[in-house]
């Protein structure tokens, strides 16, 4: 006769399963929940994992159930996958928003601001809640990128409430600012400005919000760093030296402010011929990745030179809603696994 399955047996089968990023197994963890020993061997449980966008979900899944389904007497198992995204340090000035992600770049018109606009569109598509801020005082892009144009915001002079596209909160400076006219603040009044914009939004509870900076090192970047508790950067280069060059700049920045860097991304990486299939690699390549070893920074993906990622940006549309299964779709959500997989492994605390 077998002998009656209990919720010990089967936390001590899941006991085998390791979250690699956090090289530990996830009953220790805390991630095994709602164990359930139904009639006839059926057994079902709960994974919770730090975030929905987990690059490794479908594999612990499949290990969690093989090894459940090993157990004597088990027929049937059933793993709900769930995520509870825990917050990093609480900060006063945002208080409801888990995880603050700076996006930067050395220069301009890598595609920082395509890139923001992609990985926070990926986040929200594992299902987190996200805002994207246009920080970008100088060439705020960011409503043209997601086709919002100039809306009429809500709130009065100190409370803005964001505006919601294609599933993320979005607010930007360009919301303020009449089209076609260049901001002319400088030194403590941009500062000041800077500041006062991006406490007064109204988000609501998110999960992250993803910060589109200016590019460079100049005072917005510095007081935002200073100010508030970010829980990393990322940095957008193209492979080229001279874009390189200067994004190390603002990685020294980050680093000697304390602000983690969450990993660098290769944009403009190389182009595949819509004809012949090659690959060219018009600005180098691989560059990116090399910093990132040299630096000992995460590597998050490489982008290539995509005309469609161009033109569904331009159409207010980006990629990743238009044309979600293209690879360059696809990579946008690597991209944003890895780096919600950077974030859990810098702010899990049980
Ligand atoms: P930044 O924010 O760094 O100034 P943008 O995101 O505004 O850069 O990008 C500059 C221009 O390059 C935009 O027209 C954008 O559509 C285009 N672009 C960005 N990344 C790519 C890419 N990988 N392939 C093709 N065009 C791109």
């Amino acid at each position: 006769m077998s002998k009656k399955l209990t919720e010990e047996m089967v936390l001590a089968a899941l006991r085998q399963v390791q979250d690699p990023d956090l090289q530990r197994d996830i009953v220790s963890l805390g991630f095994v929940k709602n164990v359930v020993i139904g009639s006839e061997g059926k057994i079902s449980f709960a994974i919770e994992l730090t975030t929905p966008a987990c690059p490794l979900k479908g594999q612990l899944k499949a290990q969690a159930e093989a090894c459940v389904r090993g157990i004597a007497g088990v027929k049937e198992v059933d793993v709900t996958m769930t995520a509870r995204i825990r917050a990093a340090a609480r900060q006063a000035h945002l208080p409801n928003i888990k995880h603050v992600v700076a996006v930067a770049s050395g220069k301009g018109g890598v595609g920082k601001s395509t890139v923001s606009a992609n990985l926070a569109l990926s986040l929200a598509k594992t299902g987190a809640a996200v805002g994207l801020l246009d920080a970008d005082i100088y060439g705020p892009s960011i409503p043209n990128i997601l086709g919002i144009g100039q809306p009429k915001i809500a709130g009065d002079n100190e409370i803005f409430f964001p505006v919601s596209q294609y599933g993320i909160k979005v607010m930007s400076m360009a919301f303020f600012m009449p089209a076609d006219k260049a901001v002319i603040w400088r030194g403590p009044m941009l500062d000041k400005a800077v500041m006062q914009f991006i406490t007064g939004v109204e988000w609501g509870e998110l999960d992250y919000l993803i910060m589109d900076l200016p590019p460079g090192t100049g005072d917005v970047q510095l007081s935002i760093c200073q100010k508030l508790v970010l829980t990393g950067a990322v940095v957008v280069s193209t492979p080229q030296e001279v874009a390189l060059s200067v994004a190390q700049r603002a990685i020294f920045m980050f680093q000697q402010l304390q602000c983690p860097i969450l990993g660098m991304i290769e944009n403009m990486s190389h182009y595949i011929c819509s004809h012949c299939g090659q690959r060219e690699e018009i600005f180098g390549s691989g560059g990116v990745r090399e910093a990132s070893t040299m630096l000992n920074i995460p590597f998050l993906g490489e982008i290539p030179l995509n005309k469609e990622l161009r033109a569904a940006s331009d159409e207010g549309k980006p990629l990743v809603v238009a044309a979600p299964s293209s690879p360059t779709a696809l990579v946008f959500m690597e991209i944003a696994e890895k780096m919600a997989a950077q974030i859990s492994m810098r702010t899990f605390v049980q």
